[in-house]
């Protein structure tokens, strides 16, 4: 039985119909992340979990039991907000144990719990400061530890790192991980950032206009996206349009109009099942998997040519475009290519994936 179940669940503001038949089993221990763009329905859809927002239909089931119709405080889900909400004239300590003070949790236990969570937490040393004496970090810390000694049944956070500068929300992202792995609360972490989804779930649940587009682990999700949407907002990827020739055995065969001509394609099927012959389809590459030639190969399949746009330095490795016809192809590459420079590009049939949009 699934720790955390969303039975279609619908959810209106007015005429805004911001969450569309979500359906969604999360099993128990389970780091589920929901990632979409800004507006695509999923802090309401975390809200939803908590009981901040009544839902319009549908049913929202924890360890089996309906939760749709409790108030929040009778649900014992804990979450960790994006601002924190640290009471500013509480220490530390007394932040952390407020949960456990409205309940009338015993001195001695609450005195356990808060020493147990802020070592976790590596805020022992702080808990007699207030809010204002701490950093961002260690005010996101205090926000955790508050929701991790409540002995919540889930774990609800909604983008609970986006105020920390690029170094810490790295850090943050793998304490989080190992806390949940130590404590072992199902959560539900929502982001748009999908770097964090990747690194950080189980299970990603890509959301966009209202809707789950595909769920799956990150190297699913990544490696075999169920649409194009879902191929460019998780990772990095060009998007070509092309017309489907005929389609076998999990691969297609596709023609992709360029410069006046057309260029024919072998690749990987990804998604798309519905997808007849002469159909539009659209054909999504990673710049990794990208073999770029300064000489034209022989006998190389799934070619292409073309002329640098320009290259970008990331240290390891550098980052290019190159347009072909009027489409451009992101690559990655060792050396540094001047713009206009003639390539070839070529790609293996299993690293192209055919899509629908
Ligand atoms: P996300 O978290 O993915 O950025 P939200 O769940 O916040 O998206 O919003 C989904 C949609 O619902 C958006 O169109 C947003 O404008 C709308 N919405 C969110 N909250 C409210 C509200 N309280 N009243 C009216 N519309 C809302």
């Amino acid at each position: 039985m699934p720790e955390l179940e969303i039975r279609n669940v619908d959810k209106f503001y007015g005429e805004t119909h911001a969450v569309k038949s979500v359906s969604l089993a999360v099993e128990a221990g389970q780091f589920i992340v929901l990632v979409g763009p800004s507006g695509c329905g999923k802090s309401t859809l975390l809200r939803s979990i908590a009981g901040l927002e009544e839902i319009s239909a549908g049913d929202i089931l924890l360890g089996g039991r309906s939760i749709a119709n409790l108030q929040p405080r009778d649900r014992n889900i804990a979450m960790v907000f994006q601002s924190y909400a640290l009471y500013p004239y509480l220490t530390v300590f007394e932040n952390i144990a407020f949960g456990l003070r409205a309940r009338k949790t015993p001195e001695a236990e609450i005195d356990k719990s808060v020493r147990w969570a802020s070592d976790l937490l590596h805020i022992g040393d702080f808990l007699g400061r207030y809010p204002r004496e701490l950093s961002g970090g260690q005010r996101q810390r205090v926000a955790i530890g508050r929701a991790i000694v409540r002995d919540a049944d889930l774990f609800l956070f909604d983008e609970p790192l986006s105020n920390l500068d690029a170094k810490l929300r790295e850090q943050m992202r793998v304490e989080i991980v190992r806390l949940q792995r130590e404590v072992g609360i199902t959560s539900v972490f929502v982001t748009h950032d999908q770097t964090e989804a990747l690194v950080m779930s189980d299970r990603i649940v890509v959301m966009d206009k209202a809707e789950i587009q595909q769920v799956g682990d990150p190297q699913t999700i990544y490696a075999s996206p169920v649409n194009a949407f879902v191929a460019n907002f998780i990772g990095v990827t060009s998007l070509l349009e092309g017309r489907l020739l005929d389609r076998a055995e999990g691969f297609c065969e596709i023609e992709v109009p360029v410069g006046g001509g057309a260029v024919p394609l072998r690749l990987r099927a990804s998604g798309g099942e519905g997808a007849a012959r002469g159909d539009r389809i659209v054909l999504s590459l990673r710049p990794e998997d990208v073999s770029l030639h300064l000489e034209e190969p022989e006998g190389a399949a799934n070619l292409f040519e073309g002329e640098v746009i320009d290259t970008i330095y990331l240290g390891n490795f550098l980052e290019g475009r190159v347009r072909v016809g009027d489409r451009e192809i992101g690559i990655r590459h060792h050396e540094y290519l001047a713009p206009g420079r003639k390539v070839h590009l070529s790609f293996r049939p299993e690293h192209g994936l055919c899509l629908t949009e």
